[in-house]
């Protein structure tokens, strides 16, 4: 499942992301090419508001709250998609890109000493670079996916 986040939703797709999910943030306000560009890559458009789209475009998922992870809440809600632990950490942030493994060496100038000290695993985006590791943010993120996960399946 790819997705498509309209312009006002940019919290929302770092999250996308977060949990491994192929998200295109979408800042430009036409909304030709964002019908385009959803149609091409077969990707789900979310967004704030419906006059945005097209009635013919079914695949788009509007969201209402406020929020980001009530808005995590819905899309999760209102597409089927399936928060899996192992995808969690597998796509940068930033950019959407994927995440390879990294050598401790080579990351050591990059992360803070402390970090360096603590972790093993370290993992670097293919197109920014920017390093990830598995510190206290992670446990927090598996938190708040698990609440989210009961309290849409309860
Ligand atoms: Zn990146």
């Amino acid at each position: 499942m790819k997705f498509i986040v309209t312009k006002e939703l940019g919290k929302l797709a770092r999250w996308l992301r977060l949990i491994g999910f192929d998200t295109v943030y979408f800042e430009n306000e036409s909304k030709g090419s964002l019908i385009i560009e959803a149609l091409r890559d077969d990707r789900i458009i979310i967004t704030r508001t419906r006059e945005k789209i097209d009635d013919l475009q079914k695949k788009t998922i509007v969201v209402t709250k406020d929020a980001v992870q009530e808005q995590l809440k819905e899309v999760i809600q209102k597409s089927g998609l399936k928060v899996e632990e192992e995808r969690m950490f597998t796509r940068c942030t930033l950019c959407n890109d994927l995440l390879v493994a990294a050598q401790k060496e080579e990351v050591k100038p990059l992360v803070p000493e402390r970090v360096y000290n603590q972790q093993a695993v370290f993992k670097k985006c293919s197109s920014c670079s920017k390093v990830y590791w598995q510190g206290s943010h992670f446990e927090k993120v598996k938190k708040v996916m698990a609440e989210i996960r009961t309290k849409v399946y309860s």
